[in-house]
């Protein structure tokens, strides 16, 4: 098993640090522009090759890999001494146009996307005939197979959105035929499209890094590499790995289809915000995974130098022969599901593996089989079924990632005509941080959004789109949970103006019948591990390991506020796995599943939260009955029956850690504010001179919470992601770890009490709030998102972390 050394990830969405080194080294060579059209290469023509020079074909045109190699030669085993010129199509049209940019729909730009070899060269590929035909071993052929499958797909995508925006709206009339998502205003009536792309998108079709490919969502750009044993392959020789690299690209575009970022408002939102593994970044890959089946409508992604060499390509439904036996579409095999299969890697099936590729997996063949079922339901053509999924992929992703808290155009809040702010992502002003991490997107609201609008759009009987009919809102029930993936009650049809006892905004429910394979848990079965010889949780102190790991996460953006107090070197850092003060440490939580199900999405906040009156810790007598009056401890009305509140700078809302004050006999827990005036601390001591609610202990904003792919009945991560074959261990990832500064002015001796919340995506009462119950079913409606600064949602976790010296 060559596990251990599979370190790099594939296909990813992240920053590369040493690709954001050559983007600002590239910035210093503006000389001149690379010329390569009159170079004249010639490859010998020998029997089935087909020399591929500028002379050989006509102006505009040249010749591509209209597929991988593998999926051309009908060779799985094709070796890598191939001469890929016998696999070439027929001369075509590629551009008319001296370098390689497009033109397109991206208002306010003059070219929309443009390929070019790296980030060092100055721009993009030139031909001064507008010849595109070049010798298959040149860096110049991969940025031409890039630029013809990057306008493929983005043309394709983009028709489709048009096809889209025309059927939910009226042109004559302008009103919306259903309640859709995508935004009136992104077309105008010049048939161009109105939304602005912050940037060209750029393709650097042989970008230099090795055995992986990226798209870079802060930057704009795909890079697409090599392979490190066999250097002369290349990602771009495979048109599946664009499409998946352009697939981030369209989800980040689709997110922000309801945010303009050219309009003084930078936020964008993205799939995947902390950088390491959680669930929004796994729904990334399957979504992108998908784009692949929209192109091609094949049921892998990433045959040739990903799968043929690395072994890291991925099916995207059961059909696929990489799967054993055991899964499969019939009754007897397993889909890949919720939540067991979030750490399957059909490549080394034995072996688990946490990942966000291959937990993607999940949404990819969902969305398969949901194209699948279109066809035999409803009759489509395999091509428009995943057209139509895909408009319902872009519905939800408008929905979830709008900042503006609206989701879809005509939202309503009761009382308030209006604003029509506040339906989904709290409010303007705290929309950033309820889509990243109070209630991000997970498998569950990724689910019931689509299964809204997929619901709102096939099972309309005003749009009759099934054969004339609709689509039966049972069958698509029970597809959902087939894959573990009805994991809602209702579809939360009005989001935070759902109100269960007024028929205008009541969500309609889920037939409970239908959910016979996913399993919803109490969220009381998420604890600390409490058997024997099991610590509470794991602390990382290492000076090397934190000193890469805070400059990883600051290069990409993740965190950017290290206090003044904390020297750069983290000198004071001993990785002797105690803290002390004056370091940074990471400390990962060891939580037990005592279920019998298996839990996925377990996400642990460290974030502030409402949970103060005053300088005193609330007492929440349901979740959480901590700590005693005696000790400190309140109930008072800022604490019980409250709205919790969404304003970060409210005085109620605290950070996670509390001190112990007073003498063994009379311990007292108070806020760390209480806890400075009590020891008389100049306020410009404390780790943020400008506030003193985290003086001495403070959760670094941005690496302030843990994920955890999955974890399996009765065991903690550590036996979920044992290695069965070796008996290994599994390894402490980024994703485990929330990270710690430690002033050093706290007194020696000094214990604090840290309050974090905990939930997971498979949990009933995390997300379904009882008190809110439709009237039909008796079924919990979904928290409002102001519930979620709050107790009610969580369970919660204390650590109790002295400070020796
Ligand atoms: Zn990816």
């Amino acid at each position: 098993m060559i596990r251990q050394t599979r370190k790099v990830s594939t296909f990813t969405n992240m920053l590369s640090p040493k690709i954001i080194g050559a983007m600002a080294f590239s910035l210093l060579l503006a000389s001149c522009v690379p010329e390569v059209g009159q170079t004249k290469l010639r490859t010998k023509s020998g029997s089935g090759v087909t020399s591929n020079t500028n002379d050989s074909v006509a102006a505009q045109n040249g010749r591509v890999l209209l597929d991988n190699p593998i999926i051309l030669s009908k060779n799985p085993e094709l070796t890598e001494t191939v001469d890929l010129a016998r696999y070439l199509s027929s001369e075509m049209y590629i551009l008319n146009h001296t370098y390689l940019q497009q033109v397109g729909p991206c208002a306010g730009l003059t070219y929309c996307f443009e390929v070019q070899k790296d980030s060092t060269e100055n721009s993009a590929l030139q031909s001064s005939n507008k010849k595109w035909a070049f010798p298959v071993a040149t860096s110049e052929f991969l940025e031409v197979n890039t630029f013809y499958h990057a306008d493929k797909i983005l043309n394709k995508f983009y028709e489709n959105l048009y096809t889209l925006y025309g059927e939910a709206y009226d042109s004559v009339t302008t009103n919306n035929r259903y309640e859709t998502a995508i935004p009136k205003t992104l077309v105008n009536f010049d048939s161009k499209f109105n939304f602005n792309w912050t940037s060209t998108l750029k393709y650097y079709a042989d970008c230099g890094v090795e055995n992986n490919a990226l798209f870079d969502p802060a930057n704009n750009y795909v890079c697409l590499g090599h392979l490190k044993k066999y250097p002369q392959i290349k990602m771009a020789q495979d048109s599946t790995v664009i499409y998946h690299e352009t697939g981030h690209f369209l989800i980040k575009q689709l997110l922000n289809l309801r945010n303009d970022p050219t309009s003084g408002d930078p936020r964008t939102t993205y799939l995947g915000s902390t950088g390491s593994y959680e669930e929004s970044s796994a729904l990334g890959e399957g979504i992108a995974d998908y784009y692949s089946y929209f192109m091609n409508n094949r049921s892998h992604v990433g045959e040739w130098a990903l799968g043929r060499f690395l072994k890291q390509s991925r099916p995207i439904s059961e059909d696929d022969a990489l799967h054993p036996d055991g899964v499969g579409t019939d009754e007897l095999s397993s889909r890949v599901s919720y939540p067991d299969f979030l750490s399957y890697d059909p490549n080394y099936a034995s072996v688990p593996y946490e990942d966000v590729h291959y937990a993607g997996m999940i949404i990819s063949h969902y969305l398969v089989a949901q194209t699948d079922d279109l066809v035999s339901q409803c009759g489509y053509t395999k091509d428009n079924a995943a057209k139509t999924i895909t408009k319902i992929i872009a519905e939800t992703l408008s929905e979830l990632g709008d900042l503006n808290s609206k989701g879809i155009d005509n939202a309503l809040v009761k009382g308030d005509p209006n604003t029509e702010i506040g339906r989904i992502n709290a409010n303007l002003n705290y929309s950033f941080d309820y889509y990243r991490k109070i209630n991000p997107v997970n498998y569950r609201s990724f689910t019931q959004t689509f299964a809204k609008h997929f619901k709102n759009i096939l099972s309309d009987s005003n749009l009759n789109l099934c054969n004339g009919t609709t689509y039966a809102k049972d069958r698509l029930e029970s597809l959902l949970d087939k894959y573990g993936l009805l994991l809602f009650r209702t579809y939360n049809d009005h989001r935070n103006d759902a109100n269960p006892s007024d028929s205008s905004v009541s969500n309609e429910s889920v037939n409970p019948v239908n959910r016979t394979k996913t399993t919803l848990l109490k969220k009381s079965m998420i604890k600390l591990d409490e058997r024997d010889a099991q610590p509470k949780a794991f602390v990382v102190d290492k000076q090397s390991q934190i000193q890469n790991l805070v400059s990883g996460l600051k290069a990409n953006g993740i965190i950017n506020d290290i206090s003044p107090l904390i020297p750069s070197d983290f000198g004071y850092n001993n990785g002797n796995g105690v803290i002390n003060r004056g370091e940074v440490f990471g400390l990962m939580p060891n939580l037990y599943n005592d279920s019998n199900v298996t839990m996925g999405g377990v996400q642990v906040l460290a974030n502030d939260w409402d949970q103060v009156d005053g300088n005193s810790p609330c007492i929440f007598p349901t979740e959480d009955n901590w700590p005693l009056p005696s000790e400190g401890g309140v109930n008072t009305a800022p604490c019980s029956n409250k709205i919790f509140k969404l304003d970060q700078t409210n005085s109620e809302i605290a950070p996670v850690c509390f001190v112990q004050s007073g003498t063994s006999s009379s311990t007292q827990w108070i806020t760390q504010t209480k806890f400075r005036e009590k020891i008389a601390l100049d306020k410009s001591l404390c780790l943020n001179s400008k506030n003193d609610k985290d003086c001495f202990l403070r959760v670094i904003k941005g690496a302030d919470q843990a994920n955890f792919s999955k974890i399996n009945a009765k065991s903690n991560w550590f036996d979920t992601y044992k290695n069965p074959v070796n008996g290994k261990s599994a390894q402490i990832s980024n994703n485990h770890l929330i990270l710690f500064e430690v002033s050093k002015h706290i007194p020696p001796g000094t214990t604090f009490n840290c309050r974090m919340r905990v939930r997971f995506t498979n949990c009933d009462d995390c997300f379904h709030d009882s008190t809110r119950k439709s009237t039909d079913l008796g079924q919990g409606y979904d928290y409002v998102d102001s519930e979620y600064n709050g107790a009610r949602p969580y369970k919660i976790i204390h650590f109790v972390l002295p400070i020796v010296n």
